[in-house]
């Protein structure tokens, strides 16, 4: 395979991504998936700023790490691409990032004394210590607009997130990280239904979540069967009205 074909592929499969995440209703209007480059590690594959239902091949940019267009003078970027770039540079085994506001996920981002836990197989890869708290105000003050809208705010992410596959965001949302990007997906689905599984389980009553010998043992065997989920998920997202 080409280089160049290397690339239209990973393009191809991030657009996919995009639809996906739409129809299952992890991201909306907001919220964006990336890539790292296939070929250039110090680089990563991002939609400019834009729904991402609606993206298309023509609308992938390439960054470097720094969230700077390779290409400059393109269109506008998402403005929280500093997410993606201080991820992927802190973290080498990371290949995909999804940012998103899946709503879910954003009470856990809000309360003290509960955090994001594993309570079922699906949601194994969760830390079984509980997901942590990006707190934007211990570097942005108490009066930004909670976004990631710069390297020094991505890297302080990239920090709360530490060596997990999922950090919240106070009051915003949340960044799950995978080794590809199908796994990348299935686990920005499942972290929305794990936070909304925790929830109604909580209402019933004490929770025995996971234990971390558990988180293990489910992350191995689910990590055989990603394709399952995301070519029921693609053939779903095709099938959605908002692809005619
Ligand atoms: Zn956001």
């Amino acid at each position: 395979m080409s280089v160049s074909e290397n690339v239209t592929s990973a393009i191809r499969e991030l657009v996919d991504a995009n639809h996906i995440l739409f129809d299952q209703g992890v991201v909306d209007g907001f919220g964006h998936v990336s890539a790292r480059h296939p070929e250039r590690p110090d680089r990563f594959l991002l939609a400019r700023s834009m729904a991402p239902a609606l993206v298309t091949e023509k609308d992938v940019l390439e960054f470097d790490l720094d969230g700077k267009p390779v290409v400059p003078g393109g269109p506008a970027p998402y403005l929280e691409r500093f997410i993606h770039g201080e991820i992927y540079r802190k973290r080498q085994d990371v290949m995909s990032v999804v940012h998103s506001h899946s709503p879910s996920v954003v009470p856990f981002s809000v309360v003290t004394g509960t955090k994001l836990q594993p309570v079922c197989h699906m949601c194994g890869f969760l830390s079984a210590k509980g997901t942590p708290v990006f707190e934007i105000r211990d570097f942005a003050g108490p009066g930004s607009d909670l976004l990631i809208t710069s390297g020094k705010l991505g890297a302080a992410l990239a920090d709360s997130l530490g060596e997990g596959p999922a950090v919240l965001m106070r009051g915003h949302g949340s960044t799950v990280v995978a080794s590809t990007l199908r796994q990348a997906v299935f686990r920005a689905v499942y972290t929305e239904v794990g936070a909304r599984l925790q929830m109604e389980s909580m209402r019933l009553g004490p929770v025995t979540y996971l234990t971390e010998e558990e988180t293990v043992g489910t992350t191995k065997t689910i990590s055989t069967q990603y394709d399952r989920s995301w070519f029921l998920w693609l053939k779903a997202a095709r099938n959605s009205p908002m692809s005619q």
